[in-house]
């Protein structure tokens, strides 16, 4: 309950009735991902037990969102609704509608931008155009370290109705096809994360962020999704940490390049605020023609890790077996999905998203535009990831690829290799699976195909 704007608008309002609605798309994407499902779960078992300890709780309601909104007010005498924001465009559609609709029933309704730590309103109200926000980075970023973000925490200001209202179960895990809810997902437990990520890992953040065989990042994103811990409290965190007068010039870069991180997030949330649509057309108007390919011999080698590429295939199977990814090498998986084998970045998203736990559609969707060349990132061409070359740079042991590649750890163990150089030979002759394409001809061919969008688009953009 620390730190969160709903709770703390409401509380300007009266007395607060606080409920979920488990309606069904919620329902939908709970068992789209187990993991995803434990967590929420887990989190709702938390915010209902915190609830009860000040008398309350939570009321809970399977069906239709504004049907059941309209009934608790009606039971409880409430006359507003208070939520935070979704992100995903098809629950800002249905959102939409649901104001539209509980306005007409006599319904206050008070949307609050509750996910990032700067709402895309005060980044973007230094702007003159109105009713637009950023579409690159970097000035982006300029305006928002000038923001503080607010502080929400005052939850003695909080009163609770006390009127018996009927509800239902607590959702739990099982209900979505998963074994039982995350024990993880309590706001204890993602500010003890913090505090360790901030007082051990943080300074050698620089590094972390880029070696995917250390626990360097924070691994906050399942909890940030949840809301358990808030951007707000991350962000406020981290710039009392950048105070400390005794930091080293490398842990006060390292503390910078995470707020970066932290502000990276809050710009793919204020792109989908003021381009909802994006969710499924690139945000770059130029690229909605562009014709990616929704199939390839190899799509299924990529989702199943044995593309033959050991930090693309170790990537996805952290994936699998973690529902997290290393965030520097779902660039590398990511590019290597749209670049080499030519796919849609939407294919490569949603199949992410039956596995990661966080449930971030606008990041994941701003991200992978961003890799497949369609989104924010402007640069005139698409960065194409080598993934032989990274894996040198980034894994240069095969660490991580051995982490994650059981073939690989069973080969190195094997008679054969046990006394060899500890860099495993990763491009012999017998690979533990034979690459799906030839990186340099599949990149090549991918930027004549591209090169000649851009000169047909720029010669005679309506002939598309
Ligand atoms: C192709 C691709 C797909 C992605 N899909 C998702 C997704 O579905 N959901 C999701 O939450 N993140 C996504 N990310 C962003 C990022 O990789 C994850 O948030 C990160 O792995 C989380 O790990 P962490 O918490 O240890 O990150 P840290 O490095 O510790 O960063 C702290 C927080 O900053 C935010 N952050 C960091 N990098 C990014 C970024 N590039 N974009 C947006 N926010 C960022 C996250 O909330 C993260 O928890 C994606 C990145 C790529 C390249």
């Amino acid at each position: 309950m620390d730190d969160q704007a709903g709770l703390a608008e409401a509380s300007n309002y009266g007395e607060i009735v606080p409920a979920l609605v488990l309606d069904e798309p919620l329902v939908r994407t709970l068992r789209s991902s187990p993991r995803r499902a434990a967590f929420f779960c887990g989190a709702v078992a938390a915010l209902d037990a915190r609830l009860r300890e000040r008398g309350s709780r939570l009321i809970v309601r399977r069906g239709e969102s504004t049907a059941i909104l309209r009934d608790i007010a009606r039971e409880s005498g409430a006359e507003g609704v208070v939520w935070g924001a979704s992100s995903d465009g098809a629950s800002l559609r249905q959102e939409r509608q649901m104001i539209d609709e509980l306005q007409r029933s006599g319904l206050r309704c008070v949307v609050v931008n509750d996910a990032p730590a700067v709402p895309a309103t005060e980044t973007t109200a230094a702007k003159s155009a109105v009713g637009d926000g950023y579409r690159a980075f970097a000035p982006y970023f300029e305006q928002w370290r000038q923001c503080e973000p607010a502080v929400y925490e005052a939850p003695l200001l909080l009163r609770f109705s006390t009127i018996e209202l009927r509800t239902e179960r607590t959702p739990v895990a099982r209900d979505f096809g998963a074994v039982e809810n995350d024990s993880r997902a309590t706001p204890q437990e993602a500010r003890d994360q913090l505090n360790r990520f901030l007082s051990e890992s943080a300074v050698q953040y620089s590094i972390g962020a880029n070696v995917p065989s250390e626990e360097g990042t924070s691994r906050l994103s399942a909890h940030l999704s949840f809301g358990t811990i808030s951007a707000r409290s991350v962000v406020r965190a981290t710039n009392e940490r950048c105070r400390d007068v005794f930091l080293l010039t490398e842990e006060r870069l390292s503390l910078k390049r995470f707020l970066r991180a932290l502000a990276l997030r809050d710009f793919f949330l204020q792109l989908r605020w003021y381009h909802p649509e994006t969710d499924c057309a690139p945000l770059q108007e130029r690229m909605r023609n562009f014709s990616f390919a929704v199939d390839h011999p190899a799509l299924e080698s990529w989702m199943q890790g044995r593309t033959g590429f050991p930090l693309v295939d170790a990537g996805i199977r952290q994936l699998h077996a973690m529902g997290w990814m290393h965030p520097r090498v779902r660039s590398i998986a990511a590019s290597f999905l749209c670049f080499d084998l030519g796919v849609d970045w939407k294919i490569g998203r949603d199949e992410w998203d039956r596995h990661l736990t966080e449930d971030d559609e606008a990041l994941a969707t701003g991200n992978w535009q961003w890799i497949a060349g369609v989104g924010a990132d402007l640069a005139a061409y698409p960065r194409i990831y080598n993934p032989e070359r990274h894996a040198r740079r980034f894994d240069p042991a095969s660490q991580y690829a051995r982490r994650w590649i059981d073939e690989l750890r069973a080969d190195l163990n094997s008679g054969r290799r046990r006394n060899s150089d500890p860099q495993l030979p990763l491009f012999t002759p017998r690979p533990y699976a034979a690459p799906v394409v030839v990186h340099k001809d599949a990149a090549r061919a991918f930027l004549r195909r591209y090169t000649a969008y851009l000169k047909q688009e720029v010669a005679d953009p309506a002939s598309r």
